[in-house]
């Protein structure tokens, strides 16, 4: 089948256009610089990142470092492996992902043993989500604080 030239061509097919291309080339220099277009053109046109079908908001990953500098694990006061939990997961309402309120910083460093984001955010099961995890944290936080 002759392709179809009015359409778009996928980031894929051009980064595939770009390789095939520097395959035939002879100077080294070429063949880097179209190498290294073809990894920048796919990298910029690849699609957001999906959970459970829902693209990220491209401005989530600057957002989640800011929430985080600074901050510790609710749970564990850790501050290895800090990741920003969302109390109604973004798939469950996309309104929300970038919304700094429905974030709870939680660690997954396996302090004390626990991932803490896995456990209390949750409940050990990521397709999980714990609707209590304010006042887990508030009490695991008390249980580990005594432990001390
Ligand atoms: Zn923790």
């Amino acid at each position: 089948m002759e392709p179809d030239i009015t359409q778009q061509p996928t980031a894929e097919e051009v980064a595939a256009a770009l390789l095939a291309v520097a395959a035939l080339g002879q100077d080294n220099r070429f063949v880097v610089t179209l190498r290294r277009l073809a990894y920048q053109f796919h990298k910029l046109h690849e699609p957001a990142p999906m959970l459970y079908g829902v693209a990220r908001s491209s401005k989530w990953s600057a957002l989640r470092d800011e929430f985080l500098e600074g901050k510790c694990c609710a749970s564990c006061g850790g501050t290895k492996s800090l990741v920003a939990h969302h109390r109604v997961p973004f798939h469950v309402d996309q309104s929300l992902e970038l919304e700094v309120d429905n974030l709870v910083p939680l660690c997954e460093a396996g302090k004390y043993g626990l991932n803490c984001h896995l456990l209390l955010g949750h409940l050990g099961n990521w397709r999980r989500v714990n609707v209590d995890v304010d006042s887990d944290v508030i009490r695991w936080a008390h249980a580990l604080m005594d432990e001390v």
